[in-house]
This record gives C-alpha cells, sequence and structure tokens, in this order.
C-alpha cells in the first residue's frame, strides 16, 4: 500500500529563497520532507533541469540526462520514449507482476484526438505498460488538487477537506495494490506564471497549492499508506522568475530517506522503495 505523489516544478525548502510557499506552516508536509533528503537535479550538466529528463530519471533510476545529452522537455521525445518503454517504474512492476496505477484525473478533454497535448513522462509510462489512464475503480486526483486552473487560481472546486478525504480514501484504495502515483504536475504551472513583482494573487495559489498537498499528505497517511514524495526540478520555490531552478529536490518518504544524493539515485532508491530488487552496482 505504496503511494508515490510525484511533484512537479518544486525545489527544496533549503534552496527556496525568503517568503518562499514554504515560509508557512505545513504540519505533515514539511517535518516530512526536513527527514528526508535534498538531491541534486542538475547531474551536473549546464543549463536548467527539465521535466522529460528529470522524470525519466525518477522513473527509470537512469541518467536520462546524459541519454539526451542535456536536460530536455518537458514531454519525453523518441529517446525518452524508447528509454521509458524499456525501463520505467510501471513497465518494470508490470513485469514482475506487481499492481500498479495512475491516479491522475484527466478531463475528456485530455483524450480528444485534436486536441490531445503532447503527453508527459507520467502518462507515457505507464500507458507504455499497457496501464489505463483514469483507472476504473480508484479514486482519481486532478492534478490542480481543486484550485482553478487560471487566477483567482483559489476559487476552486475541493476545500482542503474534500482534499485530505481524497487522501484517505487513496491510502484505502492503495491496500489491494502495490504502488499508486500521483502526477502532481500543477505546481510547475503556477511557476511558470512567476514574475517579478510576484503577483499576490500568484504567492497565495502556491501556497494554498502546498497546504493542498500537507492535506492530501495528511489523509493518506491517517489512512495507512505508505508515503514517497519527491520532485523533478525547482520552479514554484522561486516565484519571482518564471523559469525553472537549479535548486535540490526533495525525497521524501513515511520512514525518513538517506542516501540517495541526486535524482538517477532518488529514481533507484524509489524502485526498491517499491519492491523491485536492488539494481547491480
Ligand atoms: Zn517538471
Amino acid at each position: 500500500m505504496k503511494v508515490w505523489l510525484a511533484l512537479d516544478g518544486v525545489g527544496h525548502p533549503l534552496d527556496a529563497p525568503p517568503d518562499s510557499p514554504w515560509d508557512q506552516e505545513l504540519s505533515t508536509l514539511r517535518p516530512l520532507v526536513d527527514a528526508g533528503a535534498a538531491l541534486d537535479a542538475t547531474l551536473g550538466i549546464p543549463g536548467l533541469p527539465q521535466s522529460g529528463t528529470g522524470q525519466s530519471c525518477w522513473l527509470t533510476g537512469q541518467d536520462a540526462v546524459r541519454v539526451m545529452g542535456e536536460h530536455f522537455g518537458p514531454h519525453p521525445g523518441p529517446t525518452l520514449q524508447r528509454l521509458l518503454r524499456a525501463e520505467a517504474l510501471p513497465v518494470r512492476l508490470v513485469a514482475a507482476g506487481a499492481r500498479t496505477a495512475l491516479t491522475n484525473h484527466y478531463a475528456p478533454a485530455f483524450f480528444e484526438p485534436q486536441r490531445r497535448p503532447r503527453v508527459g513522462c507520467f502518462p507515457f509510462a505507464f500507458q507504455a505498460a499497457g496501464l489505463p489512464l483514469n483507472p476504473p475503480g480508484l479514486p482519481l486526483v486532478p492534478a490542480s488538487l481543486g484550485l482553478n486552473f487560471q487566477a483567482p487560481w483559489t476559487q476552486g472546486t475541493l476545500d482542503l477537506g474534500e482534499v485530505e478525504r481524497l487522501g484517505t480514501q487513496l491510502a484505502q484504495a492503495a491496500r489491494g495494490w502495490d504502488l499508486l502515483v500521483l502526477d502532481l504536475w500543477f505546481s510547475d504551472l503556477l511557476g511558470h506564471a512567476g514574475r517579478k513583482p510576484v503577483p499576490p494573487e500568484l504567492r497565495e495559489a502556491a501556497r494554498a497549492y502546498l497546504q493542498r498537498v500537507d492535506r492530501l499528505l495528511q489523509g493518506l497517511l491517517s489512512g495507512g499508506a505508505d508515503v514517497a514524495l519527491s520532485s523533478d526540478h525547482g520552479n514554484m520555490e522561486e516565484l519571482s522568475a518564471k523559469s525553472h531552478t537549479v535548486a535540490r529536490v526533495p525525497l521524501a518518504g513515511s520512514g525518513g530517506v538517506t542516501g540517495p544524493a541526486n535524482v538517477v539515485e532518488g529514481g533507484r532508491w524509489l524502485a526498491t522503495w517499491a519492491g523491485l530488487p536492488a539494481p547491480l552496482p
């Protein structure tokens, strides 16, 4: 009954500026992150880390940046798609006979052929494993965690109590599964709305998003789930710029995390945590 919360574009609080969205009371999220690790996402390659390569590192435990020769994204192209088809965590779990699902809710517009956006690493990897999006019989979670998709962001559809209940339901559902995964990309969307001076409503939205992650986590943990939380690169922790950042990223888990120093090692840690045999050195 494991649940992986894969945040998108949230740098570690240790590398966040003063007054970042981390600078608030987050009674469950913050202790978990503080007991975890702060991982390098640059992998020694110049430029800003991107979602395509970053998420491929998490999903495969391979150095996808070196495979590409650069930070690449947001969506995986043919090279990263090949890597994900062969090595992505859901592909390996299915091959090992494990049950896994991506519990994001995708709106009907996502499936319209003409309007279909290019698919990110998480939906690509689960589909490569032969698994459906919007899996039936599971509580599905919108990546916005109920916030509005544009300003006014905080006039959303779910209140904090409903987000926490969703976490509890997900934890209960997880009992029949080896690993449930949530691709929480909305933080990256908020980060890309950053500018100087920081719009007050954006600062409020970013704070509200982390509050929602906090409450989702409370629901998951009170429901008995074993949770891991990661991020692919920095962005939302620095709202005065719209670009990604070189901030280190969190890897946190219910039992604390020590060991991994970068997102490739983080991906290997995650695979072992999810029940796969440790990779050969
Ligand atoms: Zn990203």
